[in-house]
């Protein structure tokens, strides 16, 4: 996961003047100390306040947060957004190179998903080796902890007869298509069978794909079919559940949320920032928020706009999120030489 170059600095400006605000319901107490030393909007007394650990009358509220999601500072992110850490974090030498405060952010976070994840991966490991893959299968497929990937990176199509469709209880409410039977065709070749001894799902925006699909849906052959490549496009080809998978399936949750478009494309920016939070708190992530904002910050797209135009309250808010490859994509151009 170290791939996330999320490249973010900190601006020298003081601030932004930014028009918006991002909402935030405080929903408990460990709420505020991951907001600690930031600056939010004190609705009675119409100015500027920060949170401490004295702003529990907060508890139970939604506040309106100054934010680098919503910072109108062109060069980074300003010290009003980005709050008391701004201190620690600026770099006050000009002759030393800012610090990445997005890379700061994204080592926080990875770090710990890692290391979650490898205190369950003995456990998962040891239940990974008792399925019984068929010979076939482990041939043109790699098989890492829950994940699947196919060693052939030439172009190919996916086929999953509606028949083989599963409905899962656990995972229904995710619209996941599960089977354990499919077919992959190369070319013109004939269609490869594959059968897992295991019920499977696709990457959720290979599912989100086929899902959308309806054009490609056989009524004839009663078949579902994507044709992809099994280069870097996604990470993996299909994933699968083990029992007891609950930490991991989470820590796979917050992968997903930054990582593919299965929930950002739908979602307004205060949902996918308020799920983040939720998802790394239940996975027991140890981060203060602004850490989760700048990764956030640097997924939003004002369709060509700079961030300036957030400075005009009567802009209307017009962005599309993007997830963070995607993003690195849009903002190469931007990643300095340092
Ligand atoms: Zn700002």
């Amino acid at each position: 996961m170290s791939y996330l170059t999320i490249d973010e600095k900190l601006s020298d400006e003081y601030d932004c003047g930014t028009a918006f605000f991002t909402p935030i319901f405080i929903e408990s107490e460990e709420y505020l100390e991951k907001l600690n030393g930031r600056y939010y909007y004190n609705e009675e007394e119409e100015h500027l306040d920060i949170i401490d650990e004295n702003s529990t009358q907060l508890i139970g509220k939604e506040i309106l947060m100054r934010s680098p999601i919503t910072c109108a500072s062109e060069n980074g992110v300003c010290e009003v957004c980005y709050g008391n850490l701004y201190k620690v974090n600026k770099v006050k030498d000009p002759n030393q190179p800012p610090l990445n405060v997005g890379l700061i952010g994204t080592i926080i976070l990875t770090n710990q998903m890692t290391q979650k994840l490898l205190s369950t991966k003995h456990l998962l490991q040891a239940k990974v080796n008792k399925i019984l893959w068929t010979e076939n299968f482990l041939d043109h497929f790699t098989i890492a902890i829950n994940t699947i990937y196919i060693k052939d990176f030439r172009r190919f199509k996916l086929i999953i007869d509606k028949s083989d469709l599963i409905e899962s209880e656990y995972m229904r409410d995710e619209n996941h298509l599960i089977f354990n039977r499919f077919r992959i065709q190369f070319g013109k070749d004939a269609p490869i069978e594959f059968i897992s001894p295991i019920e499977l799902q696709t990457h959720p925006d290979i599912n989100k794909e086929l899902n959308e699909n309806v054009m490609r849906f056989n009524p004839d052959t009663e078949e579902y079919s994507i044709t992809t490549v099994g280069d870097s496009e996604y990470d993996y080809l299909f994933s699968f559940e083990i029992e007891n998978n609950g930490l991991s399936k989470r820590i796979i949750a917050i992968k997903e949320l930054i990582e593919t478009n299965k929930f950002i494309k739908e979602n307004p920016i205060e949902d996918v920032y308020k799920r983040m939070i939720q998802l790394v708190l239940e996975a027991g992530i140890n981060i203060d928020f602004i850490h989760l904002e700048v990764i956030l910050s640097f997924m939003l797209n004002f369709k060509g706009k700079t961030r300036e135009c957030l400075k005009d309250p009567d802009y209307d808010l017009d962005y599309e999120i993007n997830n963070v490859k995607q993003s690195i994509f849009f903002n190469s151009n931007s990643i300095s030489l340092y």
